[in-house]
């Protein structure tokens, strides 16, 4: 709605084209880019890689399959995402399946219970029908368990999700009494889903957070994939779109260095790998978080808004896809693995249509907790390709008893054909307790510097909607700068640790 405003002020005041050089190509930059050209101005991303897509790029074996750097999940409460693939008219990419959660049961290897959102009732009583009549994971008693802790988040809201970003989820589950039954049940399987953490690690306002959102729409929890490899189903249409509107998207293009003017530390230049220097008029970081700290310059390293990213760290997740002989039949959309090593997956040649394959599968799965700041036993980030596929073909063997391993009859057994491990030292940050108020805002204390990316202040978490919603911010911000206008949101004030510290090494 702001880039209609923006264009009516805009009319009316004659405000001026600006030049905004933006670095990164993942979503947020691509976001920042689309809705900076919808505004009028003149965006110029530069990607550091030869694709784009960041967290979402996949590029093509020697086969021609597709290799991705992570499953991705769209929800139904993914407005903003939802928009965006509407304004570009590709609103039909995303293949939706049935509205159910899918967990396989851990006591049963090889079945599977499902919440069944029923399409008639509305939201949240929609979610409610489905907790109730699953009777195969949590009792009655259970379920009247977790009341208590979740009436809050529904009378309050956000206000009261914020409030607990400094407890984790068994603290706050041991502060409301739930039972740790709940936590085995549907914690576990909800953290490594949403942060690739365990819940002893991990905020209970990550948790909150996408329960409300799924409590307020009738089909928030409702899971789609895209329809084929994101950077040409999904980033392709935004950089054309972009460029039809006068901007410009450069891969392989990573910026060096961030110089500043001499007199005020605002940024005179971008340096680019090639030697070059680029001036704009704005300049929009969307690079990930453990990136941009080190390209801070060091006149800006004591300022607060800038010493708080040092609170942030993008947590270690390694991306698994398997392509077997023969078709899974156990498995059919996304799934809870509920296993030690593995988080979701899917069965990627059923649920993607550029992936189709009628008598083989191709399973992708999201491998976490994998380091032990995110619960592991081991440092599997570390861990050579073979040994990752080793151990979770073994998990696979009970997940699917019936169809993988040596115990299965050689009729039925799925033999593994190729194997791909694609390892994110840093993705998402790790949403650790307390690590919200540490998140910059988009406004950042320099005039002609502003912050996007996943990890930057927004109701979302870091995932595909929060890097979408952040871009958007950020060209809002970049709008409201040239009208002369406040923001919305404006500076987001640092935290006092923060500030404490940085003061105490200022002192004599
Ligand atoms: P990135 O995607 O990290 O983009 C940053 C870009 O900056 C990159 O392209 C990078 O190459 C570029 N760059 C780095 N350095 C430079 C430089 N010096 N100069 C120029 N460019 C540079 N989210 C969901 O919503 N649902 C999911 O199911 C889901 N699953 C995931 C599974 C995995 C395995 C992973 C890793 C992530 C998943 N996410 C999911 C999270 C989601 O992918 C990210 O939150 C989102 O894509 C981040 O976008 P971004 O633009 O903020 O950052």
């Amino acid at each position: 709605k702001f880039i209609e405003d923006y264009q009516r002020l805009r009319q009316n005041n004659g405000g001026e084209k600006k030049r905004v050089v933006i670095f990164g190509g993942g979503l947020s930059g691509l976001a920042c880019a689309k809705y900076l050209s919808d505004a009028g101005h003149e965006p110029i991303l530069f990607e550091a890689r030869a694709m784009l897509g960041g967290k979402v790029a996949a590029w093509q074996d020697e086969d021609g399959d597709y290799i991705e750097t992570g499953l991705h999940i769209f929800f139904g409460a993914y407005p903003n995402i939802h928009n965006l693939l509407q304004e570009l008219g590709i609103g039909d990419r995303l293949n939706w399946a049935p509205h159910r959660m899918t967990f396989a049961m851990q006591e049963l290897p090889g079945q599977f219970t499902t919440f069944d959102f029923p399409p008639d009732i509305p939201a949240p009583f929609n979610m409610a029908a489905a907790i109730l009549r699953n009777t195969q994971m949590l009792t009655l008693e259970e379920k009247i368990k977790m009341v208590p802790a979740l009436l809050p988040m529904l009378l309050e809201g956000q206000s009261f999700i914020d409030a607990q970003d400094e407890k984790s989820v068994l603290q706050f589950m041991s502060e409301y009494s739930m039972p740790t039954r709940i936590n085995e049940e549907i914690f576990i399987a909800m953290g490594k889903a949403l942060d690739f953490i365990d819940p002893d690690k991990l905020s209970m306002t990550v948790v909150l957070t996408a329960m409300n959102r799924f409590i307020n729409e009738a089909d928030g929890s409702q899971t789609a994939f895209l329809d084929g490899n994101p950077p040409e189903r999904l980033c392709q249409p935004i950089k054309e779109w972009v460029e039809r509107k006068g901007g410009t998207v450069v891969c392989s293009s990573p910026v060096l260095e961030i110089l500043l003017d001499e007199e005020d530390n605002t940024v005179k230049c971008l340096k680019l790998a090639n030697g070059s220097t680029v001036t704009a008029d704005y300049y929009v970081s969307a690079v990930p978080v453990d990136v941009l700290k080190r390209l801070i310059p060091t006149k800006w390293s004591t300022i607060p808004y800038f010493r708080q990213l040092d609170e942030l760290v993008g947590i270690p997740v390694i991306n698994i896809q398997l392509w077997f002989d023969r078709k899974l039949n156990s498995i059919d959309g996304l799934c809870f693995s509920r296993s030690p090593l593995l988080s979701v997956y899917a069965d990627m040649s059923n649920n993607c249509e550029e992936y189709a394959d009628e008598k083989r599968s191709m399973l992708e799965l999201v491998f976490a907790p994998c380091s032990p700041e995110a619960g592991a036993s081991v440092n599997w980030i570390a861990k050579t390709d073979a040994e990752i596929v080793d151990a979770t073909m073994k998990e696979l063997e009970r997940l699917f008893p019936t169809e993988v391993g040596p115990h299965t009859s050689i009729e039925r057994r799925a033999n593994l054909v190729k194997s791909t491990v694609v390892r994110v030292p840093h993705s998402v940050y790790a949403a650790t307790p307390g690590r919200n108020k540490f998140r910059p805002s988009q406004v950042s204390p320099i005039d002609n510097f502003v912050m996007a990316g996943d990890y930057a202040s927004q109701k979302y978490l870091g995932s595909m909607e929060g890097a979408v919603l952040s871009g958007k911010l950020a060209a809002e911000v970049i709008c409201d700068k040239t009208m002369g206008r406040s923001n919305r949101y404006g500076l987001r004030e640092v935290h006092s640790s923060v500030q404490g510290a940085v003061l105490k090494e200022r002192s004599p």
